[in-house]
């Protein structure tokens, strides 16, 4: 089986819930998704997507999904998709660095793979767990009490997991308004939920340790990516016990690798963009296994082709490390495509159906912006 043609589309996503607050007063409204349609000789199809949060999230951005899927195009027509690793190797050698623009290809290539064999990719991600997933909200920055009530309300409709999102400036607040975000976060936290505050790199130390300061002690949550450095993450590290997640740190096998060398953290945000694609976070998955490190399987931004491939890795995943998954769909209206997962309960598990497991919807992706061949 040999790749024939790459199309590439892209897909704005206005976020449902109006303006999203991150730490250092970033601020989002809509998302550019790249969705990738990787065609074989054989008429069997694969699609693939990577959507960065913005050029200010992480080093990744939109356009730079696109030109690197035009930088690699060519060295890709005429491979084989069902072997992933030499994709992979492929397009290391071609361009180096930019995950997030081979994640997309590398997503095509799992979705083709198990067409190819009538298996779902979590199938060949190492087999499913059977379980299902705690679903995880995202809760944007915000006042304590709106916070609350967000919160409240995802809880009603499931959620067993919250991502708590803070970092004020000091202009906004500083360490007192986050620690009454996450006061009023926890408020009505009931046995077997799961809180997570997201700092997404935003605080100095010093915040941090202020910020911790300021709490109640016995409240229940891990605190993840509190600052944007190694060095700063480290040296909160040794003045903190609570529990410390990596997320924007760790984006490869070699920041992995670190993470567990160092014992920086005690579990991880997973992202399958960020990580640099389905063939890559297996690799991650593997070695955070290997270490004890808790999981939470998640995706920068993106639609029902990113949140389909982020269900198959998190089906992986043993229950003692998987925390949650997140579930993009509330996130964004455009249906980019139809796919069967249903919450029951907050829980979700991974399509049953060959490949990623979704039907492309051709009217909401529209023309390809490019096409090689
Ligand atoms: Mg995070």
């Amino acid at each position: 089986m040999k790749i024939r043609d790459i199309e590439v589309y892209q897909v704005n996503l206005p976020y449902a819930g109006g303006v999203y607050k991150l730490s250092g007063g970033r601020t989002y409204t809509s998302f550019d998704a790249t969705l990738v349609c990787i065609r074989t000789d054989t008429g069997l199809e694969g699609w693939g997507e990577s959507t960065p949060f913005g050029p200010n999230y992480i080093a990744a951005h939109a356009l730079g999904v696109r030109a690197g899927i035009e930088e690699m195009a060519d060295m890709l027509i005429g491979r084989d998709p069902r072997q992933v690793d030499r994709i992979n190797d492929i397009m290391d050698s071609t361009l180096l660095g930019h995950l997030h623009a081979k994640a997309a290809i590398d997503i095509a290539c799992w979705d083709i793979f198990g067409k190819a064999v009538n298996l779902p990719v979590c199938e060949l991600l190492g087999g499913s767990t059977g379980l299902s997933m705690p679903i995880i909200d995202s809760t944007y920055a915000g006042d304590p009490e709106d916070m609350r009530r967000r919160i409240d309300a995802t809880r009603k409709q499931g959620y067993l997991g919250h991502s708590v999102k803070v970092g004020a400036t000091p202009e906004e607040g500083g360490p007192a308004l986050d620690a009454a975000r996450i006061e009023a976060s926890l408020a009505d936290a009931r046995p077997g939920e799961y809180f997570i505050v997201d700092c997404n790199g935003g605080l100095t130390v010093e915040h941090a340790l202020r910020m911790l300061n300021l709490l109640p002690s016995g409240l229940d949550f891990v605190l993840e990516a509190p600052c944007a450095t190694w060095r700063e993450h480290m040296a909160l590290r040794q003045k903190t016990s609570i529990p410390l997640i990596m997320d924007e740190l760790a984006t490869d096998e070699a920041s992995v690798l670190q993470l567990i060398r160092d014992d920086a953290a005690d579990g991880i945000g997973m992202k399958v963009s960020k990580q640099g694609g389905l063939t890559r976070a297996r690799r991650q998955r593997d070695m955070c296994l290997a270490a004890g490190l808790t999981m939470s399987i998640q995706e920068t931004a993106g639609s029902y082709v990113s949140f389909a491939s982020l269900t198959h890795l998190g089906q992986t995943i043993p229950h003692r490390n998987l925390r949650c998954v997140l579930d993009l769909r509330d996130m964004y209206t455009p249906m980019t495509a139809n796919l069967d997962i249903p919450v029951i309960d907050g829980r979700i598990r991974a399509p049953l159906t060959p490949g990623l497991g979704i039907e492309i919807n051709r009217d909401v992706i529209g023309s390809p912006v490019a096409i090689y061949r």
